[in-house]
């Protein structure tokens, strides 16, 4: 197991900033998961650590290793990409033992290792198979198995799971997760599905333009959002904009336009935030935050219900209140569902209020 770090380390391709003086540290068979839209410098964050760029400036170690400008096949990562890169004319049993004939091991060793890594992956028995007889989940366990075989002290994984359908991407999700249990190996992963990043990771480095917007859990991500792109990107939230009226010991107020006041807890607000009064801030409530509010005096929010969706397992309300259209999520309790043009009142406790911005 082997920790990975990255010290100010920023990418220029001419004009463009890639990446932009990116710092972490990445516990020993840690799953760590860089994730965020297309172009905010994920996979150009992968590919230095990989090997497939250089930095344009900072350092990368492995351990205490500094292995800035060491070449790819001298790091002892194993990579998994987004299109596989698997060799389509050759067997199952060819391509995972690629990468051990360059490194010229014993045919009986890479015998015993190309059949390991193929059970690791649910496949055993398949080495003869050619790749373009398989289907596009068999193939992703054999680019996992190409990656494994060299037993590798790093695991990289490029959006391993977009090429697949939705069932097979949730399985093989929890397959990859499995394995990286069992072999605890240190993990990064990179991935734009938020979804997939909250369900495998230890933690998540959630980037912008080339950035750090937040690292931490998929708990601290989603319960404490440190700005407003984190609160939005990870999971539905509704964002109010507001200015401070009151602060106390543990309490402020916020006054999110005409007579509506929220108010929230001081330790639900984001350290770089200055709650001066008559400062303006951004307010995060997650829909699920909302309940009924019928017969409840603070933080409640009257509404005219927009949409009412009924999914089976929840109700979602869009609900127009004033200036502000609010995302709802009620819990069906199989009663009391509104539908279009009905009044609806929102309540919100004061721990599920951020103040992100
Ligand atoms: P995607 O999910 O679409 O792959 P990403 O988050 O992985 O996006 P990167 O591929 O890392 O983003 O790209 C980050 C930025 O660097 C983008 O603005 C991109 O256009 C630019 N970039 C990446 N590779 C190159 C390159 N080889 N030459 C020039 N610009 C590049």
């Amino acid at each position: 197991m082997i920790a990975v770090t990255l010290k100010e380390v920023s990418k220029k391709f001419d004009q463009v900033i890639g990446v932009d003086n990116v710092n972490i540290r990445i516990q020993p068979g840690e799953f760590f998961t860089f994730l965020g839209p297309s172009g905010c410098g994920k996979t150009t964050t992968l590919r230095m650590i990989a090997g497939f760029y250089y930095p344009s400036s900072g350092r990368i170690l492995f351990g205490e290793q500094d292995m800035t400008f060491v070449p790819p096949n001298k790091r002892n990562t194993g990579m998994v990409f987004q299109n596989y890169a698997l060799f389509p004319h050759m067997t199952v049993f060819e391509n995972v033992a690629f990468g051990l004939k360059v490194r010229k091991l014993s045919k009986p060793e890479i015998q015993k290792r190309v059949e390991r890594a193929l059970e690791q992956v649910r496949l055993p028995g398949m080495g003869s198979r050619r790749i373009d007889q398989l289907s596009g989940g068999q193939q992703q366990r054999v680019a996992l198995a190409r990656a494994l075989v060299i037993e590798p002290g790093i695991l990289l994984l490029d959006e391993p799971l977009s090429n697949l359908d939705a069932k097979l991407r949730e399985e093989t999700r929890s397959e990859i997760k499995r394995l990286q249990l069992e072999l605890g190996i240190t993990t990064i992963y990179v991935t734009h599905d938020q979804a997939e990043a909250m369900a495998m990771s230890d933690r998540i480095m959630v980037m912008e333009g080339g950035r750090i917007q937040q690292i931490g859990t998929p708990i601290e991500i989603y319960n404490r959002p440190a700005n407003r792109f984190v609160a939005s990107f990870i999971g539905e939230t509704n964002l109010l904009e507001g200015v401070v009226e009151e602060v106390s010991d543990q309490e402020i107020t916020v006054r999110v336009g005409g007579e509506l006041r929220l108010v929230g807890l001081k330790s639900n607000v984001n350290p770089h935030v200055n709650l001066a009064l008559g400062e303006k801030v951004v307010l995060s409530i997650r829909p699920e935050a909302f309940h009924d509010g019928v017969g409840q005096k603070e933080n409640v929010i009257q509404g005219t219900v927009i949409l009412s969706e009924f999914t089976g397992v929840s109700v979602n309300y869009l609900v127009q209140s004033g200036d502000h259209s609010l995302r709802a999520m009620f819990i069906n309790t199989g009663t009391d569902i509104r539908s279009r043009g009905e009044k609806i009142s929102l309540a919100v406790a004061k721990d599920s209020i951020f103040v992100v911005d």
